[in-house]
């Protein structure tokens, strides 16, 4: 009989009541260190008491209003995304997909009111991940997740990020933008290198295509800078938000250029819930604490320690680790055990850690991590690479 939840995730035993910060603690009371912070979301860790403060502060006031009107907390956030960023102007979600399913309409009506209806064709990267909404699963193509939900929606080539040459060829009149992940998330951690990112941008600014950016796992402070694609200083025309700056709070965005959203007016575009009172008050205080140097710098010193620690742990346990990619507080730890049998042995740690692809474990901590913290984890990730160690050692016996 099927489950009453539908059965779309193969789930652990494990029930989680509670979260303080860098911790989750289970029904029956252990305390889980989580190095996944919900796939990057919760940025400030759990239970912030400045999210806590602005979530029910708001509550307090008015959780929902329809965006038929002004939103005084979706103007605040909206400037100070403006303020800290390439872009002029956001639209707020519910999600990444949705994020996603904006930048391509977006990116569509940009050529159609251009005059160019023809352009309509956007390039992706294997290995991406950019949602499961249609649009989401046409941009990234791997059949896991497009298997079966055909007819998919056209306009998408798929190309290998490395190849600049067959990118620059794959373009053509019809082409209208280029979506990638600085860093690719689901792919298995793997950074674009900023002169790939610095190439795409000369490519699309000499083409006059838009070039889209997904930061919807490696954007609000995760790489140690507040969007990753600063580290190359290559600006994309749009940009996908959503998982951190919402810190647990379901909330995405679409920012864009002046001139990237020119096709977007009223009626254009919309959303019942994206923006509402509730969940701006809850981005502008992670916006405002993520946004601050100190904090960033937190993360790239921290990112540091716990990269350079997890290169002690590869060389220790050769067998069970190939190495360690990534950036800030978004490291993969890339597996020669199969990465699930390292996931299940960091539960018997009561450690959490994320799969990837590429047999990858992701490490996404919250940002807000603190030294005791990382020696905690460094602990637990030596146990966990112990156990998978011996199973190997038994097996091969
Ligand atoms: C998670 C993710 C998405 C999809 O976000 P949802 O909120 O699950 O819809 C899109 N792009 C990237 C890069 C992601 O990591």
């Amino acid at each position: 009989m099927i489950s009453s939840v539908m059965p779309t995730y193969a789930r652990a035993p494990l029930n989680f009541v509670k979260g303080e910060g860098s911790w989750l603690i289970e029904a029956d009371g252990r305390r889980f260190l989580d190095l996944g912070a919900g796939i990057a979301v919760n940025a400030l860790g759990h239970a912030h008491p400045k999210l806590v403060e602005a979530l029910s502060e708001q509550a307090k006031a008015l959780w929902h209003v329809s965006n038929l009107y002004t939103i005084s907390q979706q103007q605040e956030l909206a400037d100070k995304l403006v303020d800290l960023t390439f872009a002029d102007t956001v639209f707020f979600t519910n999600s990444g997909t949705e994020s996603c399913e904006l930048a391509v309409k977006m990116a569509r009506k940009y050529w159609y009111e251009k005059g160019s209806p023809n352009k309509v064709e956007i390039i992706a990267f294997e290995g991406s991940f950019h949602g499961r909404s249609s649009a989401g699963i046409a941009a990234a193509g791997a059949e896991k997740l497009t298997k079966g939900f055909g007819p998919l929606l056209p306009g998408f080539k798929h190309l290998d990020w490395k190849d600049h040459d067959a990118i620059e060829a794959a373009i053509d009149e019809n082409t209208a933008a280029i979506i990638i992940e600085p860093v690719q998330g689901e792919g298995g951690i793997r950074p674009v290198p900023d002169q790939c990112l610095k190439g795409l941008r000369e490519l699309c600014t000499a083409k006059g295509l838009l070039l889209i950016f997904d930061e919807v796992q490696c954007g609000v402070g995760r790489t140690g800078k507040l969007f990753a694609h600063e580290w190359s200083g290559a600006n994309p025309d749009i940009m996908m938000v959503a998982k951190g700056i919402g810190g647990g709070f379901p909330l995405g965005a679409v920012l864009a250029t002046e001139d990237a959203a020119s096709g977007m007016s009223a009626g254009s575009h919309g959303s019942t819930y994206g923006g509402n009172p509730l969940a701006c008050a809850v981005g502008c205080a992670v916006i405002d604490e993520v946004s601050q140097p100190e904090f960033l710098d937190q993360v790239r010193h921290n990112g540091g320690v716990l990269l350079q620690g997890l290169q002690s742990l590869v060389a220790e346990f050769p067998d069970v680790f190939e190495g360690v990619r990534g950036q800030g507080l978004m490291l993969g730890l890339m597996c020669k055990v199969p990465n699930t049998d390292v996931l299940q042995a960091g539960y018997d740690n009561e450690l959490i850690t994320i799969p990837a692809a590429d047999n990858v474990i992701r490490l996404l901590p919250a940002l807000t991590m603190d030294k005791s913290e990382i020696e905690e984890a460094f602990v637990r990730l030596r146990k966990t690479a112990q156990q998978c160690q011996k199973a190997g050692e038994e097996s091969t016996r």
